[in-house]
């Protein structure tokens, strides 16, 4: 993709139904091409019977309490205000624990594993789905003794731990909301949420780990309780620090210790799964604060279940015996979906492990993908960067052939990442860039299975996902012209809702539904290619204005990816006396690579060489590491800010992985001939 300019303003009525993002037939022939064909037949019944097609799916994947009424209520063409919106299976009753556990544990699978938790220390725990039972259960009972039902809103503050899903499955038993608050943040940014979602409990512990020992996680409690809340009851799981010596302080009547609380009497009696409504919440999760103030995202308990456990089974089609590992943190939703709800929805053994990716270094991802005998993995481009940048002696005595299926997701998987995931992992190992949303709650874009991917070649709708690219104005964009991404229709896996006060509904519609009428916006940028295969071209917040042309970040990241020595790279604009906007780009060289001005230049014109001499950077600045969350996503408004010289007013930087690399990304920027003042 070019540059493309700004898109007229031209009139012409919003499309109401989704462009043709059926794809052409397939060239393929054999078994492939039918079992390309077979994708193609079902998505185009999902898209035009999708009650039909979505009803049969409820009804094969999920076990419910009393039968739905309605598959769908939610209309994006209700008009201008739209839409009306219930959500998925109303008066349908389900319980996502049971569903989880129990059904498996019933049908005679209690031995099978569930969950293997991958301590920092190196030590490996197994829960079998009986165990499993028995942990949420006894949680479960704890809860309901603190007097917590159905609706009750507990915050989930914990490292990568078991007790962490436990308390979730948990929560999704008695019909309590869970909302889990990633154990980076901060004790303001955790007041915030307790304050916003009136929470009844929290769970905590006395420390966590974040490629390094994150003490004093009960401290930050106390320090966001410090002025009075909602909260009654503060569970703490006993973890300290290595060096800690003592044990955190509880606060009589308020406080307990998790481990006493579980093992007192009555605690491993039954509890029963409550019956939910399919349209109550299930869980309220932020958006990954990338772009400012976060949201707290509501997914309910049918459609949402339905969803994560369709799009686990089909693009990591776990067998008998297979090993699940989501590196995301499930402080994020790919941690959710893909780490806890997806895998034990259908029955299937996840990896949970309570570092970092990649720290201290990445032997530590691999050594557990071998050891632990993984073979389907969900990463971000971020971490298989990691790899290839400890170089090819690493990669070859670092092989993981177990690994049948890669997928990524957070941002752009580039070429160079995709041919070292071939190398690498399993012999035609699948590599899959998806694209999803925290409000989308699973994948809408994703290859095919019936088709492996090929680098940046695209990804189609999943099932029942009608996808669409639109000009400013409205209309559609033509086949490679990018454009504004949006969805015609309503899927399962859809946010039911953002959890704040009265304004919830019309907060909710003017966020996804007011920039299109009658249609779900996702603030993405986009285009269509010949074969109809989407390509993602990042976030509209993400767009660098140049002399008036509209170029994506996404363009000239993967313009500088394609020189080998650069491993990782963000792009952002920066202020320009000149040229209003000027494009500033962070670049992580491979660990052999010297920095130097040379290596500036060449790369700053190699971008102009890819996408034309109006794209050469303005400044390049080398640094070793770039901000992301723990889950692998990019914070680029903290680049942005340092990018204009306004290191001063971050905001809260507590979500990234590694908070210390601010100071030299700070460092890093400062003031250097840029590339263009040194031309001139
Ligand atoms: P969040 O909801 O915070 O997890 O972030 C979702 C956003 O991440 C999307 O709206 C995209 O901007 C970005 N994103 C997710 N997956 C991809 C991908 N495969 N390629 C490019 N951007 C992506």
């Amino acid at each position: 993709m070019t540059a493309s300019k700004q898109p007229s303003a031209a009139g012409g009525p919003a499309p109401r139904a989704a462009q043709s993002a059926a794809p052409r037939p397939p060239a393929a022939v054999g078994a492939a091409a039918a079992s390309r064909l077979a994708d193609e037949e079902l998505y185009e019944r999902s898209i035009g019977e999708p009650e039909d097609y979505w009803s049969e799916r409820a009804a094969a994947a999920l076990s419910w309490d009393t039968p739905w009424e309605r598959v769908v209520d939610c209309d994006f063409a209700a008009g201008s205000a739209s839409p009306s919106y219930a959500g998925w299976f109303a008066g349908g009753k389900l319980n996502a624990a049971y569903n989880c556990i129990d059904r498996h544990v019933a049908g005679g699978l209690g031995e099978r594993r569930s969950l293997v938790f991958a301590a920092a220390d190196g030590g490996i725990e197994e829960f079998t789905y009986a165990d499993l039972l028995a942990a949420t259960t006894r949680f479960a009972n704890v809860l309901k003794s603190r007097g917590v039902v159905a609706g009750d809103r507990v915050i989930l503050y914990l490292p990568m731990i078991p007790e962490l899903p436990i308390a979730m499955l948990a929560c999704a038993r008695l019909g309590a909301v869970h909302a889990v608050v990633f154990a980076g943040f901060s004790s303001q940014a955790l007041g915030a949420r307790i304050d916003a979602w009136g929470a009844r409990v929290v769970v905590t512990s006395e420390a966590g780990w974040r490629g390094g020992p994150a003490p004093g996680l009960k401290g930050e409690v106390d320090r966001a309780l410090a002025a009075g809340s909602s909260v009654e009851t503060v569970v703490v799981v006993a973890r300290r620090a290595d060096g800690d010596e003592d044990h955190a302080r509880l606060v009589a009547g308020r406080d307990l210790w998790w481990h006493e609380a579980v093992a007192a009497a009555g605690m491993a009696a039954p509890c029963a799964c409550e019956p939910l409504a399919a349209t109550a919440p299930l869980f309220i999760l932020s958006t990954s604060g990338s772009a400012g103030a976060p949201k707290g995202v509501v997914h309910a308990v049918g459609g949402y279940l339905l969803y994560a456990a369709e799009t686990f089974r089909h693009v990591f089609a776990p067998g008998e015996g297979d090993v699940h590992f989501c590196a995301a943190d499930i402080g994020w939703i790919t941690g959710h979906t893909y780490l806890v709800y997806g895998p034990l929805a259908v029955g299937a053994t996840t990896l949970l492990y309570e570092g970092a990716p990649g720290r201290p270094q990445p032997d530590r991802l691999a050594d557990l993908i071998v050891s632990q005998g993984v073979t389907s993995l969900y990463t971000t481009p971020a971490v298989v960067h990691a790899f290839t940048a400890a170089g090819r002696g690493w990669a070859a005595a670092h092989p993981m052939p177990g690994v049948k299926i890669v997928a990524t997701v957070g941002d752009p998987l580039s070429s160079e990442a995709w041919d070292w995931c071939r190398s690498q992992f399993g012999a035609g190992c699948p590599v899959l860039d998806t694209w999803w949303q925290t409000e989308t709650g699973g994948i809408l874009l994703t290859p095919w299975r019936s088709e492996t991917g090929e680098p940046l070649a695209g990804s189609r709708p999943y099932f029942g996902v009608a996808p669409l690219v639109l000009r400013n104005d409205g209309r559609p964009a033509d086949v490679l012209e990018r454009g504004n991404l949006c969805l015609a229709q309503p899927w399962p896996g859809m946010m039911t809702g953002i959890w704040c006060d009265a304004d919830n509904v019309a907060r909710f519609r003017a966020s996804y539904f007011a920039r299109f009428p009658g249609l779900y916006y996702t603030g993405d940028q986009a285009y269509i290619d010949e074969d109809g295969r989407f390509h993602i071209e990042g976030s509209s917040d993400d767009d660098v204005w140049v002399l008036g042309e509209r170029l994506s970040s996404v363009e000239v990241e993967r313009a500088l990816l394609s020189d080998a020595k650069v491993v990782e790279t963000a792009v952002v604009g920066c202020p320009d006396p000149v040229k209003g906007e000027g494009i500033c780009c962070y670049v992580v060289l491979r660990d052999d690579v010297e920095p130097s001005d040379a290596l500036r230049e060449k790369l700053a014109q190699h971008v102009g060489e890819v996408i034309g001499p109006f794209a050469v950077p303005d400044r390049v600045h080398f640094v070793a590491a770039l901000p992301r969350t723990r889950s692998g996503k990019m914070i680029r408004r903290i680049l942005r800010k340092i990018a204009e010289g306004d290191p001063t007013d971050l905001g809260d930087t507590t979500m990234l992985a590694d908070p210390s690399i601010v100071t030299d990304l700070v460092h890093e920027t400062r003031p250097q001939t840029t590339q263009a003042e040194a031309r001139r």
